[in-house]
Formats: structure tokens, C-alpha cells, sequence
């Protein structure tokens, strides 16, 4: 029988990236959003880590769907700032998802350091929880550096400003395939195959 997993995300283009991902590896689940419950309240993301985060919001739906849920938390990890803005990365300029103020106080904090010490990477942690407490999480990165200017009009975040190690182009440079071949994202979700084949296979 077709098992049921709820992705704790109201962004069609996740549930879509992990829907092929789940598809391609054979498995047979029936992904939904969370908007498929919209009588379920969002979690407050509570937690110090991603990973933290990652697993309180898939429990959390997992208790009240009564299905298996995933649940992913990203953001930019910058080595000179000790790895800021980090879980902070959504609201960096103090008001969350204002992805222009967040990318222009970045790279003015960042104005006077020289491109050898701009090193940075997304991050994304991606828990799968049963709604018996079952819990797992696993990891994914995208290592680059970053712009002085922004380039590029793809994406959303950070995007116009990480240059991945290896490329001449911006995240939003790149088309939504080329990214999620190389995201942070695109790497945990399909670290998540062997753990969905475990758990519901
Ligand atoms: P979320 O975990 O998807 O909610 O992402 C949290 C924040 O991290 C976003 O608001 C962005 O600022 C940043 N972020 C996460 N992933 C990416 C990405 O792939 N590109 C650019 N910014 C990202």
C-alpha cells in the first residue's frame, strides 16, 4: 500500500524537488505539503541548530497528522562570522523572509574582507519523524564563496551572492536544475532516500 509522508513545508517547489527525488529511487510514497493540513499550526522554530529545527517541525507533524513527516531548515553558514547568520539566515536584518535587507547588511558587514577570507556555505538539515517518536537526520552542504555585488536573478536568499567552489556563476545564475544537482538541499533530500526506504520501504 502507498504510504503517506507530509513534507513540513507551504513551498510547492520543495514538495516537487522531493517528490522526483522519492519517485526516481523507486520508492512508493504519496508526497503531500503541509498545506494539505491547514488546520495544523506552523512550528515555532525554536531550536539552535538546523538540525534542532529540522526535527521539531517533523515531529510536530507527525504527532498531529498521524503520518510520517519530513521537515528541512537551511540557511548561509559564513566562516568569518563563526558560521552567521546561520539558523538566523531568514531574518538576519531583523525582519523575517526580507531577503534584500538580509543580503545587503551581509555584504556590508563583509565590505572589508578580501575575496581569500570569503568563504561560505548553505546548509540543510532534513529529519524524517514517525508518530511513534522515531526520529533520523541527515545533512546537506553547498561550499562556495561570496560576491562583493550581487549577480544574477534566479533563486530567492542568498543565491545572488554564493559563488559555488568550481563555478564562475552565482546560485542565481544557475538554473533551477544545475541547483538542486549541487544545493545544500538537493543533497540532504537525497541523503533522505535510504532513510525513507528504512523507516516506510
Ligand atoms: P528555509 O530553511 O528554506 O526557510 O531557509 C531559511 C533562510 O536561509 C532563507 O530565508 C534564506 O535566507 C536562506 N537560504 C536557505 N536556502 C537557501 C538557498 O538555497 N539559497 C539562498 N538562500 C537560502
Amino acid at each position: 500500500m502507498t504510504k503517506r509522508l507530509i513534507l513540513a513545508t507551504r513551498n510547492a517547489n520543495k514538495v516537487t524537488e522531493l517528490r522526483a527525488i522519492l519517485a526516481g529511487a523507486g520508492l512508493d510514497v504519496e508526497l503531500v505539503g503541509a498545506d494539505a493540513y491547514p488546520e495544523i499550526p506552523d512550528v515555532k522554530e525554536t531550536g539552535v541548530t538546523f538540525a534542532e529545527n529540522a526535527l521539531l517541525k517533523a515531529h510536530a507533524l507527525a504527532r498531529a497528522t498521524g503520518h510520517p513527516a519530513v521537515a528541512d531548515d537551511s540557511g548561509l553558514c559564513v566562516d568569518v562570522l563563526g558560521g552567521a547568520p546561520g539558523i538566523f539566515s531568514a531574518r538576519w536584518a531583523g525582519r523575517h523572509g526580507d531577503d534584500k535587507a538580509n543580503l545587503d547588511l551581509l555584504l556590508a558587514q563583509l565590505s572589508d574582507i578580501a575575496d581569500e577570507h570569503r568563504a561560505a556555505h548553505f546548509a540543510c538539515a532534513a529529519a524524517l519523524a514517525l508518530p511513534d517518536g522515531t526520529e533520523r537526520v541527515v545533512e546537506g552542504r553547498l561550499e562556495g564563496t561570496l560576491r562583493r555585488e550581487p549577480a544574477g536573478s534566479g533563486g530567492f536568499g542568498y543565491d545572488p551572492v554564493l559563488q559555488p567552489l568550481g563555478e564562475s556563476r552565482t546560485c542565481a545564475e544557475l538554473t533551477p536544475d544545475e541547483k538542486n544537482a549541487i544545493s545544500h538541499r538537493g543533497k540532504a533530500f537525497r541523503a533522505l532516500v535510504p532513510v525513507v526506504r528504512e523507516l516506510l520501504g
